[in-house]
């Protein structure tokens, strides 16, 4: 790409398999395409902003003539070191988007012809990098639900917990989901989660009877239940369908896509599946993935596979996933 050339080619936007072959079938139409989207006003040096690069002949890269720095359109992102061909990296981002309940490392083993650990490693700087950095919250009417994720364990009757975790979800009607993973559905846990991602004049909260809710609502916001005891599901407007179709595309994931999910990276997978949900109608969410994939700071295999990873992952320190590494089959 030409210094001052400032769009993303339109041609790209719905992406179809099709479409992806042709117009990302070598490394340098795929450097080229990312370079329009990290500098869409130019090329500019990542370490002193300069616009004063030139490029270095046979090589992928640039000298700043300001200070001297040598770069490529992959320094410094989470594509950096990675030995992968960027077409991989495209077709992974493509399959992760295109498949509603997500894909498994083990499918893209196959598919990229990689190893399985080059895959997971792959599939979760993917998902680092759509995680939703700065989420706004949410207005007008909001269906909140929680639900537990996991297996059956042996030897335990049905209502045995102790290798399931819960997970809460918001959504706006017609608007944006946010997901998070719950140590308890308590009355603190989800109060605080609906106040994190509401804004305080929310027009109506929905949910369930859970006694935990109660209170939710203020001077400026309604809180209407329906009795699922009861088996009532719908109530005029009120119901909590949407957030629950959401249940079950993530069971499906889980049980279809993933085998197994480990606890630790379940809320790398919430994040997947809530960037494939509230980007379902933009005919842009391959463009703007790989965006955010050609933003995204550095995560290395050791990061990722630290104890601690998944336990800190908001600024505000909201995801607080239990400190367990035990997978949910
Ligand atoms: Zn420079």
């Amino acid at each position: 790409m030409k210094n001052g050339k400032s769009i993303p080619e339109p041609e790209v936007s719905e992406m179809n398999l099709i479409k992806l072959i042709e117009e990302f079938n070598s490394e340098a139409k795929c450097r080229e395409y990312l370079e329009g989207l990290r500098w869409p006003k130019g090329i500019e040096c990542p370490h002193c902003k300069s616009k004063e690069v030139v490029p270095v002949k046979e090589r992928d890269q640039f000298n700043c003539n300001a200070c001297q720095y040598q770069f490529s359109v992959t320094s410094g992102t989470i594509f950096h070191d990675s030995h992968l061909p960027l077409w991989k990296w495209f077709l992974a981002t493509y399959m992760m988007l295109e498949s509603k309940k997500g894909i498994s490392a083990n499918q893209l083993k196959r598919t990229l012809d990689v190893s399985y650990k080059t895959a997971w490693y792959l599939c979760h700087r993917i998902r680092a990098a759509l995680r939703e950095q700065n989420p706004l919250p949410l207005r007008g009417t909001v269906e909140v639900d929680e639900t537990w994720v996991g297996g059956k364990a042996r030897y335990r009757g049905r209502g045995y917990k102790g290798n399931k975790v819960i997970v809460v979800g918001a959504i706006q009607r017609a608007g944006p989901l946010r997901l998070q993973l719950i140590s308890r559905a308590d009355r603190k846990t989800l109060h605080k989660f609906i106040h994190q991602n509401t804004l305080p004049k929310t027009e109506a909260i929905y949910t369930d009877e859970l006694k935990a809710y109660r209170g939710i609502a203020d001077e400026d916001t309604r809180h209407e239940t329906v009795n699922h005891s009861a088996e009532q599901w719908v109530n005029g407007k009120v119901h909590t369908n949407t957030v629950e179709s959401v249940w079950s595309l993530l069971k499906r994931s889980i049980i279809g896509a993933y085998h197994k999910i480990s606890v630790k990276h379940l809320d790398a997978y919430l994040d997947e599946l809530e960037f494939r949900f509230n980007n379902r109608s933009n005919d842009w969410a391959f463009r703007d993935a790989l965006m955010k994939l050609v933003s995204a700071d550095k995560l290395t295999y050791e990061q990722l596979t630290n104890a601690d990873y998944g336990t800190q992952k908001t600024p505000n320190g909201t995801k607080n996933a239990p400190r367990n590494t035990k997978a949910l089959s």
